[in-house]
């Protein structure tokens, strides 16, 4: 079978590095439950941010969370190995910038994501994401993100699933808190 994964916070923990990462940059030491209390995908709030200040915090400290220390999610490199050894399809399709993806790609290879070049996506915008998954059939997709599963709600040939997140709650798909659950749904099916 195909299966589809969206990246971050979706196979790893990237809005919490990266509010570890704002406050050692904004030399500012706020607790771990200011950013579980968020509930959107934006995480400059609490910072005593603006939109538009919480947007350029973000780009400019992009490559640091990118690629530094941002830890996969449980079971995430250990479930997407086993579904590639019983020969099951694995794709990728991130958001992540146009500019950041061959090296995205590496950074994954190097903790261990099985990933083929050809099933590797990157740079198109949220709404377009459907298109691919269209096209490549996939049985199964995997995102966090409502502007991305908002536009696949009427999927019906590809069984998506929302990686359970506090913005996600509204979004009306079957979904899933743990990665390790995804075994369970293969064997239910
Ligand atoms: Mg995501």
């Amino acid at each position: 079978m195909k299966f589809g994964f969206d990246i971050d916070d979706t196979l790893i923990n990237l809005r919490e590095h990266a509010f570890h990462i704002y406050n050692k940059k904004l030399n500012q030491s706020l607790p771990i439950e200011a950013f579980h209390k968020l509930e959107r995908v934006e995480i400059h709030e609490p910072f005593g941010l603006t939109d538009e200040q919480g947007s350029q915090m973000w780009n400019s400290t992009l490559e640091e969370i990118y690629y530094t220390t941002c830890p996969p999610f449980p079971d995430a490199i250990e479930l997407l190995q086993e579904l590639e050894q019983n020969g099951h399809e694995i794709y990728y399709i991130t958001s992540r910038p146009k500019e950041h993806g061959e090296r995205t790609m590496e950074w994954l290879r190097a903790l261990g994501f099985p990933i083929k070049e050809n099933q590797f996506f990157y740079g198109m915008q949220d709404q377009e994401k459907v298109h691919i998954i269209k096209k490549l059939e996939l049985d199964y997709y995997f995102d966090d993100k409502p502007d991305v599963l908002n536009t696949l709600l009427e999927e019906s040939a590809t069984k998506v699933f929302v990686k359970d997140q506090p913005y996600n709650r509204l979004v009306k798909l079957p979904r899933i808190v743990d990665l390790s659950e995804i075994k369970e749904i293969i064997h239910r099916k």
